[in-house]
This record gives C-alpha cells, sequence and structure tokens, in this order.
C-alpha cells in the first residue's frame, strides 16, 4: 500500500531536541546567510550570488562570479526562509524574499529563460553544456524554492516566473522535430518538478519529470558535451556512471556515481514511480536502496567513499578518513527514504532516514549555526587531513562558508523543512516515522506529540478527530520491548511492516515506549577499513571518541567489548547522554622507539568517553573516531 506526503503547511515540529536547531537556523543562519549572498559578510568568501541576479537584470555593472550553480545557493535560502515563517513571521525577512523575488523575475528574459550564469557569461552557450552547466539544476532548486514560498505565504510570484521558465524548458527538451533529446548532468529538477506537480496538480510538471527520469542514459544526451567527453577521457571517476547515465533509470541495480546526484535521481524516480504507478521504476528503486543501504552506506548514513568524482566507488569500500559523505548527499538520502516511505510505508527506510539526520546530516552544521563540513569523516587526524593529497577534501574543522556552498544551504532548508519527514497518510491511516514532537492537523485530525528522542524511547501522543482513525506507528529496528498504551491501558497493536497499527478515537492518548541500550556494531568483513574494529551506537545515534575528551592517539584504543558501556546524563552541549566504554592502550613507558619487538608492549586498562558523532568538532580541533579497534579474541 502506498502513502502520501504531507505538505510542509501541515506539520509543525514542536519538540526540545530539533526546536534549539531550527531556532539557530532561524535566528543566527538564515540571516547569515542573507548576509553572506549579499556579500556583507567579512570573514565569509563572497557569494556574489544576489549581485549576478542584480547584473542579469540589468541593475548593475560588472561579471558574472562564482560556479556555473550560483544561482542555487540564492535558491535555497528561499526555501530555507520560506518555511522558517511558518515558525516564526517576520516582516523584514518577508520583504527580503520579496525583493529579492522581484529582483529574480527582472533577472528572467523575455522568453522565460533564468539563469544568471549564461545570461550574463555565456549568453551563446544555452542549453548546450547539459553536463556541467547546471542550467536544469539550478531552474530545479529555484522550483522548489517557489513551491515552498507559496505554501508558506500564499504569494506564487516566483511559481509564476518558474512557471513560465519550465514551459521554455518543455519547448526545448521533449522528442519532437527541433527539441533537444536530453536530460540534465546533475539532477534535481525532476524531483522539483514533481514538488510542483503535487502543490498545483499541473499535470505538465510531471510528464516533463517523468521525460527527465526515463530519458536518462539514452544516446545522443549529453554524451556530444565537448566537457563530457574531455573529463570522462581524463578520468575514469567521471565516466557516464557519474552521472547516472551509463544505464536507463529501470536497468540500474546499484547506487553509482557523484553520490548526491544518485540521491536527488533516485528521489525523483520514487516521486514519478509514485505518480505514474511504473512498477520497473519500483522494482529498480528496491534493487538501488539495497545496493546503497546493504553494501554502500557508512554507519553515519553517509554516501559517496572517494572524494575524486564525489562518489560511490564499489560495495564494501567505505574508508574512515579519506569518505567524502557530503552532507548534501546525507540530505538527499533522507529526500529518498521519504519517498521510498510514500511508495510503500516499511519501518527498515524509516531507519534509515533517521539515521542520516541525526548522524551525518546534523555533523554539517556546528552548535553555533555559522560554521560547516562539507565532508563528514568518520576519523580524523588533523595533521594528517592537512597534509595527505588523499585528504584534500576533508576540512580538520567546520568552516564558515565555501567557494561551493552547496551544504551550508541545504541544511538551513532541511531543519526548517523537518515537518516534512515525520508523517506520510494512506486514507485514514496515517503513519508516523519519527518520533519527532509536533503538532499536526489533517483535515479533521489533530495529533499532538511530544518526544524525549534521541535520549530516551519515549512520546505520547494525543488525537482529536471527528471520525475514528488508525496511527501506524513505527517500531524502530534498534527498539527493545517496543510497547504502546492507549488511555493508560496497553494496547494490542497489528504489526504491518515493522509498524504497530492502533485503531483511534477523539480524545485518546497513546504512550510508545522501548528501551535502546548501547549497542557494540561490527561491519562486513568485506569493509577492509573496520576489520577488527566495533563502534557503538545508542537509538539512531551514532557515538565517536573525541582527543579533547580522551587525548591523543585513539587509534591506540583497543576496546573490550564485553567490559560493557555506562551510559551517563552530561552537561556537554547543554545536556547530553554520553557513554563509558572500556579496554586499554599502551603504557606510557617512554619508549620512543619507532618499531620494537610485540612483546616488549605493555598495555594498561583505559576508557573512551563518548559523544554523539553530530556533535564532534565543536570544541575544538582534535582527533576523533567513530570505529575503535577490539581487543583480540
Ligand atoms: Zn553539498
Amino acid at each position: 500500500m502506498a502513502s502520501e506526503m504531507l505538505n510542509i503547511r501541515q506539520v509543525k515540529v514542536n519538540d526540545p531536541f530539533w526546536n534549539s536547531r531550527i531556532d539557530l537556523v532561524i535566528d543566527h543562519v538564515i540571516p547569515y546567510q542573507w548576509r553572506v549572498l549579499n556579500d556583507q559578510e567579512e570573514d565569509a568568501e563572497p557569494s556574489h550570488a544576489i549581485r549576478n541576479f542584480e547584473i542579469a537584470a540589468g541593475l548593475a555593472q560588472g561579471e558574472f562570479q562564482g560556479y556555473q550553480f550560483q544561482d542555487s545557493d540564492l535558491a535555497k535560502w528561499i526555501e530555507g526562509a520560506s518555511y522558517s515563517l511558518l515558525y516564526r513571521d517576520d516582516p523584514e525577512l518577508r520583504k527580503n524574499l520579496r525583493d529579492v523575488i522581484g529582483l529574480i523575475g527582472k533577472a528572467q528574459q523575455p522568453d522565460g529563460y533564468l539563469d544568471t550564469h549564461y545570461i550574463v557569461k555565456k549568453p551563446d552557450k544555452k542549453w548546450q553544456e547539459l553536463a556541467h552547466g547546471h542550467e536544469l539544476y539550478c531552474a530545479g532548486h529555484m522550483l522548489e524554492a517557489a513551491a515552498a514560498y507559496q505554501l508558506a505565504t500564499g504569494d506564487d510570484s516566483l511559481m509564476r516566473i518558474m512557471d513560465r521558465l519550465v514551459d521554455l524548458i518543455r519547448s526545448k527538451f521533449g522528442k519532437g522535430p527541433g527539441q533537444i533529446d536530453a536530460y540534465p548532468g546533475h539532477e534535481e529538477i525532476e524531483l522539483a518538478l514533481m514538488k510542483a506537480y503535487r502543490l498545483t496538480g499541473k499535470e505538465k510538471y510531471r510528464d516533463l519529470a517523468e521525460y527527465f527520469i526515463l530519458n536518462r542514459g539514452s544516446k545522443p544526451g549529453f554524451f556530444n558535451d565537448p566537457r563530457f567527453i574531455e573529463l570522462a577521457k581524463a578520468d575514469k571517476a567521471l565516466d557516464a556512471s557519474y552521472y547516472q547515465a551509463h544505464k536507463p533509470a529501470v536497468e540500474q541495480d546499484s547506487a553509482e556515481g557523484h553520490a548526491v546526484r544518485a540521491m536527488y535521481f533516485f528521489t525523483g524516480m520514487s516521486d514519478v514511480a509514485a505518480a505514474t504507478g511504473n512498477e520497473a521504476l519500483k522494482e529498480a528503486l528496491k534493487k538501488l536502496w539495497r545496493s546503497v543501504t546493504e553494501r554502500r552506506m557508512y554507519v553515519t548514513g553517509g554516501v559517496g567513499s572517494q572524494g575524486n568524482g564525489e562518489r560511490f566507488t564499489i560495495d564494501y569500500d567505505l574508508p574512515n578518513d579519506t569518505c567524502y559523505t557530503e552532507t548534501c548527499a546525507a540530505i538527499g538520502l533522507a529526500m529518498w527514504s521519504l519517498r521510498m516511505l510514500a511508495l510503500e510505508p516499511r519501518a527498515e527506510y524509516a531507519d534509515i532516514l533517521e539515521k542520516a539526520l541525526y548522524n551525518n546530516v546534523l555533523s554539517g552544521i556546528s552548535q553555533d549555526g555559522e560554521h560547516y563540513f562539507y565532508v563528514n569523516p568518520l576519523m580524523l587526524k588533523p595533521d594528517v587531513a592537512r597534509f595527505r593529497v588523499d585528504h584534500e577534501s576533508v576540512e580538520p574543522s567546520r568552516v564558515k562558508w565555501f567557494p561551493c556552498a552547496c551544504c551550508p544551504p541545504n541544511v538551513a532548508r532541511t531543519l526548517t523543512g523537518l515537518g516534512q519527514y515525520l508523517y506520510t497518510r494512506s486514507g485514514r491511516r496515517i503513519y508516523q516515522h519519527l518520533y519527532i514532537g509536533n503538532e499536526t492537523a489533517l483535515g479533521d485530525i489533530r495529533l499532538s506529540c511530544r518526544s524525549s528522542m534521541p535520549w530516551a524511547g519515549e512520546a505520547e501522543i494525543t488525537v482529536s478527530a471527528a471520525e475514528p482513525f488508525e496511527m501506524a506507528l513505527r517500531v524502530p529496528g534498534y527498539a527493545k520491548d517496543f510497547r504502546t498504551r492507549i488511555n493508560g491501558q496497553a494496547a494490542a497493536p497489528n504489526m504491518e511492516n515493522g509498524y504497530a497499527v492502533l485503531a483511534l478515537r477523539d480524545g485518546d492518548r497513546v504512550e510508545v515506549r522501548f528501551d535502546m541500550p548501547p549497542q557494540v556494531l561490527a561491519a562486513n568483513p568485506r569493509v577492509t577499513e573496520d576489520c577488527g574494529r566495533a563502534c557503538v551506537v545508542r537509538g539512531p545515534l551514532v557515538y565517536c571518541a573525541e582527543e579533547t575528551d580522551n587525548g591523543p592517539l585513539l587509534q591506540d584504543f583497543r576496546l573490550n567489548p564485553a567490559a560493557g558501556i555506562e551510559t551517563a546524563q552530561s552537561d556537554l552541549f547543554g545536556g547530553i547522554r554520553t557513554l563509558l566504554v572500556h579496554g586499554t592502550r599502551t603504557a606510557d613507558d617512554g619508549d620512543n622507539r619507532l618499531y620494537r619487538p610485540y612483546g616488549e608492549v605493555t598495555r594498561t586498562k583505559a576508557d573512551l568517553l563518548l559523544i554523539p558523532y553530530y556533535l564532534w568538532n565543536n570544541r575544538g580541533e582534535g582527533e576523533m573516531t567513530v570505529w575503535m579497534n577490539v581487543k583480540g579474541d
């Protein structure tokens, strides 16, 4: 049975854990990013994004600056800022949004064309550089921004601008005479078109998305683009698979290529499969899901094992220190997981959604909201990261802004848009995928949820509804002794695909309880880098050790998994649960020889304090590791 995604107006997150981050985004990140986009932030790299629109609109003189996809930074900011208005109205922010949308309208050309890189810098190259030009990618992000702005404010001014651009794209691309029969080098417009379709009901959006999805991999596509030919010849990481163009969508059975592209592609593919009932697409998506989550994903929900090509490599190739694990790719995995839940609600999809959000997505942003990781490694030695060429994408600390700034505004829009990820519905059955506190209104059904996640497996949901309905509550994969009560009485739910289904009526109060003791995990022995190692998780959170708590040489520690793990309430970071693990380290006997007979080494008992991975690198720079060596059997 399929289920439908909800729109952002229907669900308002009201949760101590997540609202502290949403507030940070509203109070600091959105204003900060606005200053960056306007080149008003002194210690960040100039963005030039708004300047590019002013030049394209003829309101300023100058050259285009930034990447060819610079427009998308502004688009993601508009999306995040629009969602933030649902939490807190802000007249100044509304005015900034109105003004910048007015500017975007002025930059749009008479035929509907909109992309400042090509308007200002390469007017004779429009629609010719499909492999790397990112025109359709930028159009996709601006279309997502338009949908968000319309949902949040009721104002369709940006959507009308984008509708003209979509009409231009429909006239340019297709299988008709004189049309370009191709697809974008970087997927994104497909999922955006499906968002616009769900919002407006206009079938032209769905049809264009379906065309791009099903056409992917066909030739000539962008195979004649000189840039594609040049890059593919120079580097095998940039062959057709980099763009997921190595096979048609329905024939793909392993996740290949650039990880963000792949995640956005699978997201759009899932949307199209749901809207058109294409069974071949659904079957391919199930294979792709298994490829990612069973063979090519980090324990943190990170994807993309290699910096070169920012891409998937081969099965079980998951190095911890040279990985790519881009914040945007984990956001893409969360988006895709939600679509898989819409295609078929299965708790295993929600387990991955939750894993990505609580680990690789959240680690992308600092506690002060103003520093970001692009790459989220699972192991770091700062001096190694600085020196080694194979670590060149790894930053030892979060940075304020990047010249290629895809991740920071992506985190902002994900946090302010978090409400979209909590539920899906199928008629009068509501699926609750994540235990995140919220207030939700779905027609006559109103839900008020309080939750103690991720620290304790406790949630309480109160219900008001004109008619009875069903609530399908996810049983997380890690949960022990999952139990529910209705109005204080133990309930006996039906179990379906990992959901506990309860019949509810007006006034019911549902309690959810489960245990989530810390768990020591091993990796499949095919993951070379994790052989003889273990990591510790508790509920959705992956834990890590940092130098600031444990001193240097974290890789020398050997965990004794049989010695137990102590969970403690800590005042760190405003109140978290830390874990203490036990093992040994090499005794400091003053012997500094590079090599010595093994029998001369003595080891002493030692403990490591572990904190949730998403919090690492918030107390200065130092070593960090998720995976720990294990004491030999
Ligand atoms: Zn990114």
